[in-house]
């Protein structure tokens, strides 16, 4: 076990030429105090939870103190943001603290969210607030423990900064953990900018590190995208599945390992409203939920032309033309476990659609029908989801289709609802439960964050105490609007 000050850093990106960032030192709170521990997060880390106690642990994490062998840094990228290409971005509110590396030859990105400016900040403050680093912490630990790639965090500080957003703020910082901070947008800016030895150098870096198996292929480059395509593929078609919208899909909040990255107003779907836009800011919907797909091909294109000067085009074309099919295969196989269906028919795509389709059109529940799919039986009486839907008719119709369905390849009860329940979730994040815990923690008690923390780490469970946590929003929870500032 390791305490703060033993920590292993390991600081690759560091060792890059110096023109990929800028050296920076975080600025601390006055007065910082704890808000929020992950042990598991800590855990990766080798690190000793008991550190979390002492008051060093808010030094380090406040911005106070750096970490020893810690060497901070901003990254510089830039990137599409709703479409238009951005050359002045880069990390303007975080710094990367370096990497981790575990006693299993892990190694982590430590990544200060809310330290203070850097030479990226344009003309924010380099803040984040309190509203956000709980939604952030919240979300990425909810999506873990779905099963789909995501950051962590490992823990919330909190001060009595006033940061001014819409409304004035409790300023706070997140400690992000993750696999890479390196994004589309690096590989944009290096080749937007004409800078082909670093463009190398970077993507020699990410094979090394994050695609090993491509280093030995006769096309090594080419080969490397083809599989971001792949993973970024994969990752669509699982925030599909879960109903997850991002909100800010822009190429600097793309991760290069096809990880879930940069929480800012994403949500998850309540009723099936494929048209869904969660970030308030998003007029014309570019990044509603049912474009996620097609933006992950957007800016694979972006990236695409951001590795052209390493890959062939023609090899480039060949791999995003896979994507589609890529995407397609992960999301029909995910639907039809979904729908507890084992053999692979024709017909089961419709059957899955008709499914969707009677959600949107009577305003059903995503995650609340699919779980209760599960407890429907292959013959005999009618099931009490049928009572959620206005068109009975249609269920009913529906509903035929899928014993049917079941019938055919011998569905047994008992072992597809236990099949099914591990991949349709109980508890997710609504927007309404992180709110409840925002609340409560603009007033100083931040046990919701916790108790939040622990219901989501077991979406798939049965959790009777917490039967209320996978209630229907309440009006006032419906339709929350997310500002994109945080
Ligand atoms: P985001 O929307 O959080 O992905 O941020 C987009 C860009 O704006 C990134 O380059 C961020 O570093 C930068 N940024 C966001 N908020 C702030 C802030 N409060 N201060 C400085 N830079 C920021
Ligand atoms: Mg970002």
């Amino acid at each position: 076990m390791k305490t703060l000050d033993t920590l292993n850093f390991d600081n690759r990106f560091a060792r890059l030429p110096e023109k990929l960032f800028s050296r920076v030192t975080p600025r601390g709170f006055a007065r910082p105090h704890l808000v929020a521990f992950n042990p598991d997060v800590a855990a990766l880390l080798d690190l000793d939870p008991a550190e979390a106690q002492k008051p060093d642990f808010c030094a380090f994490f406040g911005g106070q103190k750096v970490l020893p062998g810690s060497e901070p840094l901003a990254m510089k990228y830039t990137g599409h943001q709703f479409g238009i290409h951005n050359p002045e971005l880069g990390d303007g509110r975080g710094m990367l603290l370096g990497q981790v590396r575990n006693s299993k030859g892990e190694t982590w990105d430590l990544h200060l969210k809310g330290a203070g400016q850097t030479p990226y900040s344009r003309f924010g403050d380099g803040r984040a607030v309190l509203r956000s680093s709980i939604r952030e912490y919240l979300g990425s630990e909810a999506m873990h423990h779905l099963g789909i790639p995501s950051t962590r965090a490992l823990c919330i500080i909190g001060s009595d900064e006033p940061v001014q957003r819409e409304k004035t703020e409790h300023g706070a910082m997140l400690l992000r953990v993750a696999d890479t901070h390196i994004r589309f947008g690096h590989f944009e800016w290096l080749h937007h900018s004409s800078q082909p030895e670093l463009l190398k150098a970077l993507a020699d870096h990410v094979i090394a590190n994050h695609y090993p198996e491509c280093r030995d292929d006769t096309q090594p480059y080419a080969r490397f995208f083809d599989e971001v395509v792949k993973r970024t593929a994969r990752l669509m078609a699982q925030w599909q599945l879960v109903g997850f919208a991002h909100g800010v899909m822009n190429t600097d909040n793309f991760s290069i390992t096809g990880t879930t990255f940069d929480y800012g107003p994403f949500g998850f779907l309540d009723a099936y409203e494929p048209g869904y836009i969660c970030n308030h800011s998003d007029h014309s919907g570019r990044y509603a939920w049912n474009q996620q797909p097609s933006v992950g091909l957007w800016n694979l294109n972006a990236l695409a032309h951001g590795l052209s000067g390493l890959i062939e085009h023609d090899a480039l074309v060949a791999s995003l033309q896979s994507y589609e099919h890529a995407l397609l295969a992960h999301y029909g196989a995910g639907l039809r476990a979904k729908l507890g269906l084992q053999e692979e028919r024709p017909e089961d795509r419709d059957l899955g659609i008709g499914f969707l389709d009677l959600l949107m059109k009577n305003g059903a529940d995503y995650t609340r029908s699919f779980r209760a799919l599960a407890t429907l039986k292959t013959t005999g009486e009618k099931p009490a989801l049928r009572d959620d839907f206005v068109d009975r008719e249609a269920f009913d119709a529906w509903l035929l289709r899928y014993q049917a369905r079941l019938h055919a390849e011998n569905s047994d009860d008992a072992a597809r609802r236990i099949r099914m329940n591990a991949v349709n979730p109980k508890y997710i994040l609504r927007n309404y439960l992180a709110q409840i815990a925002i609340d409560k923690a603009d007033n100083g008690d931040y046990s919701e964050i916790d108790k939040l923390y622990r219901l989501l780490q077991r979406p798939f469970d049965e959790q009777p105490e917490n039967e209320n946590y996978a209630s229907l929003p309440p009006d006032w929870g419906r339709h929350m609007e997310i500002s994109c500032s945080s």
